[in-house]
């Protein structure tokens, strides 16, 4: 069995999945499991919808759902789910009605609503499959991955959701292309939860590992792992082989291409994961392995996350101080707030979050004993390379590349996979394309595409 996972872009009307149908029509000997985004930008639609229809702006809200039933139904016409998709949506106009009702958001309600894009893309294209003469079958998601009850952000538990993919899927598998919704799930009480933005990946992952699949595809919009974001630096190249701890690294440091949390369960269970273009289905690709070939150039690709925000805290009492660092990651962590990055002085700590829901709270506490000062607008440029740690003078070379732009931070990870700087973020452009000129110029055609 693989996992074949489509995105967004992928889904995005009833011609895309026609394309996707192909690509699994050229692997039915594998027994494909398919994960679906919601189609396009539906999720970020149902939640402007609901923000509206919380912030009194009821009949906006009703008019962009209505908009939303119209371009679900146009791009499922002929398939014979108007009626379940009709039932959808008159479940969730009854939602946002209740929402506007109440006038607040609760994690929990979000869920609700946001799991509507893959409830209506799975059940669309699995009918579209049927249409095409493909033998698929429809699974709801949220009966198989089983999570905590962090609402918009939850965690599977992994026994449980194995013991119940295990049960169901190869079974279905074996006469059926299988179709389910990436990123929502449900509480062990039946709730609907979901895996945070982007979490289909994560879908795909989980349910790879939970049937022992072969491999994990990862079909999207561009040609693989590229060097850099193409948003920001278009023209970088294809990454042929990453490990999985590269992949995770550039994951969690902006490189949207793969949810972070990707390639945990696939690392556990030792299965290959590939990033695939569905426009460009005959180009190869990204393999993730656990290890990939060593090539000539020390880093694999350069990351970058945008919306940092630096958080610099100074205290005279922290000289020979023990205990100080301590306090303050403890308030950090009882706001629930992660810190990617961090550096130390003698009185001095810098770190970078990129969640500011709690900052004027944590502040608050921090300046009980000690002077924070906060800047936005920062942005984390992060190289990342196994070989970095066989290879002297990365650094070096690093800031060199940067010497005109003003490095406000960095840190070279214990891993020794990654160098990361902080810059602000007008300077973030530039700082791409200075280093990504200083170490693709030439690129390894082993390694890497041009
Ligand atoms: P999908 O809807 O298929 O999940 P996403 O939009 O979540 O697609 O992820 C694909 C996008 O990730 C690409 O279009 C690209 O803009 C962005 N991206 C950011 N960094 C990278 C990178 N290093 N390599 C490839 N894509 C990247
Ligand atoms: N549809 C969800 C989102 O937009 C999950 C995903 O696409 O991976 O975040
Ligand atoms: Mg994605």
């Amino acid at each position: 069995m693989i996992v074949m996972k489509f995105g967004g872009t992928s889904v995005e009307s009833a011609e895309a999945i026609g394309r996707i149908a192909g690509i699994v029509e050229g692997q039915l000997a594998r027994r494909p499991v398919v994960v679906v985004s919601a189609m396009g930008k539906t999720t970020n639609k149902l939640l402007a919808i609901a923000n509206a229809a919380v912030a009194g702006q009821r009949d906006a809200a009703l008019e962009s759902l209505e908009e939303l039933r119209q371009f679900h139904l146009e791009e499922s016409a002929g398939l014979g789910v108007a009626d379940q998709v009709a039932a959808h949506f008159q479940e969730l106009t009854e939602l946002v009605k209740g929402l506007a009702v109440m006038g607040e958001m609760t994690p929990r309600a979000t869920d609700a609503v946001s799991a509507f894009g893959e409830r209506l893309s799975s059940i669309i294209v699995m009918a579209r499959f049927r249409s095409l003469g493909i033998d698929a079958a429809h699974l709801d998601s949220r009966s198989v991955i089983v999570t905590d009850r962090r609402h918009m952000q939850a965690t599977p538990i992994f026994a449980e959701t194995y013991r119940r993919t295990c049960g169901t899927i190869p079974a279905l598998a074996a006469k059926n292309v299988v179709v389910m919704g990436g990123f929502i799930a449900s509480t062990e009480d039946g709730v609907t939860s979901t895996l945070g933005r982007g979490g289909s990946d994560y879908t795909a992952s989980i349910v790879g590992a939970g049937i022992g699949a072969e491999e994990i595809q990862i079909w999207t919009d561009v040609d693989g792992m590229l060097t850099s974001d193409p948003t920001i630096l278009p023209g970088a190249y294809r990454v042929k082989q990453c490990s999985f701890a590269e992949a995770a690294e550039l994951a969690y440091f902006g490189a949207k291409v793969l949810h972070p949390a990707t390639v945990l369960p696939a690392i556990e269970k030792n299965i290959p994961v590939r990033i695939l273009n569905s426009r460009r289905p005959h180009v190869e690709g990204t393999l993730i392995t656990a290890e990939a070939p060593r090539s000539t150039s020390p880093i694999r690709s350069i990351a970058c996350k945008r919306n940092i925000t630096l958080v610099n805290i100074v205290s005279t009492r922290m000289l020979m101080a023990h205990g100080f660092l301590k306090r303050i990651f403890e308030i950090f962590d009882r706001y629930e707030t992660p810190v990617d990055m961090l550096a130390t002085s003698e009185v001095s700590v810098s770190l970078t979050i990129d969640n500011i829901g709690s900052l004027a709270a944590i502040t608050k506490e921090i300046e009980e004993f000690a002077e924070v000062t906060v800047e936005e607008n920062q942005a984390i440029v992060c190289m990342v390379g196994d070989n970095i740690r066989y290879t002297p003078g990365v650094s070096s070379r690093a800031f060199t590349a940067l010497k005109d732009i003003n490095v406000r931070m960095i840190s070279q990870g214990a891993s020794l996979l990654n160098i990361s700087v902080v810059v602000a973020a007008a300077d973030l452009k530039s700082a791409v394309e200075s280093l990504h000129r200083e170490f693709f110029t030439d690129p390894d055609p082993a390694a890497f595409e041009k």
